[in-house]
């Protein structure tokens, strides 16, 4: 019924207090304990249920909890730097790309892991820049991934945390094949430390099988 009795970070609740949230929503109430006891999970969940925090909150948590994970700071005069982010995050619009990216920010705050978002539709440049400047927590669409992964831009090879947010819309969007070769075919590895998590509104067929191709073993289902 409260943050207080949730097993989070120090920092966390701090940001947690200063984003000003009181009560936990039933999404995050349920969610948060399995993310903290290191499940993968795939949710159901609307938009406007507190989804974001539901997630954001347990991850970022957890990595506050973890000295030294934050990727190294550009040295001066070093231009080029390949983003390393700890936390992907897909999602499938600009829009709710943005959302989640402002979450992160609040949820960061009295942290040193920084977020981004990239997205499509808009010019890369600027984009470009901010993952230059260091990337622990990524929020982006699939297309732009893609397009910053191919150009080396950002490796996939450290993330410990990763979430599909409004996967069936990700579905009827047409990102299934960029989604999978993300997940299944980029430098994104399962070595068996890789927290996955999912969230959809809705439950059909074609979800069931991404849910059962990316989540471990043994993941819990949360309706
Ligand atoms: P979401 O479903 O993640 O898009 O969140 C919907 C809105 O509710 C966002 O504006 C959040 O900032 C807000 N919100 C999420 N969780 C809480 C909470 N526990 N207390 C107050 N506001 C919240």
């Amino acid at each position: 019924t409260s943050f207080d009795e949730a097993d989070l970070h120090k920092v966390m609740k701090e940001n947690i207090e200063l984003a000003k949230y009181k009560v936990p929503t039933p999404v995050q109430k349920y969610s948060i304990p399995i993310i903290t006891s290191k499940h993968d999970l795939m949710a159901c969940a609307q938009t406007g249920s507190g989804k974001t925090a539901a997630f954001l909150i347990p991850v970022l948590s957890q990595l506050f909890g973890r000295k030294n994970l934050a990727a190294p700071r550009p040295q001066p005069g070093v231009r080029k730097m390949k983003a390393e982010p700890l936390v992907l995050i897909l999602a499938p619009s600009r829009e709710l790309a943005t959302q989640i990216f402002d979450e992160c920010r609040k949820f960061t705050y009295r942290s040193m892991m920084r977020p981004c978002v990239v997205y499509g539709g808009a010019d890369p440049a600027p984009q470009r820049d901010q993952l230059a400047r260091g990337c622990d927590v990524l929020t982006a669409t699939p297309g732009r991934l893609r397009d910053f992964l191919d150009r080396g831009l950002i490796s996939l090879r450290r993330v410990k945390f990763l979430v599909l947010d409004e996967a069936d819309r990700m579905l009827e969007m047409g990102f299934e094949d960029e989604v999978r070769s993300i997940v299944q075919k980029s430098d994104l590895i399962d070595d068996g430390t890789r927290q996955t998590l999912m969230f959809s509104a809705t439950f059909p067929r074609r979800i069931q099988d991404l849910a059962r191709d990316f989540l471990a073993k043994g993941y819990i289902f949360l309706t």
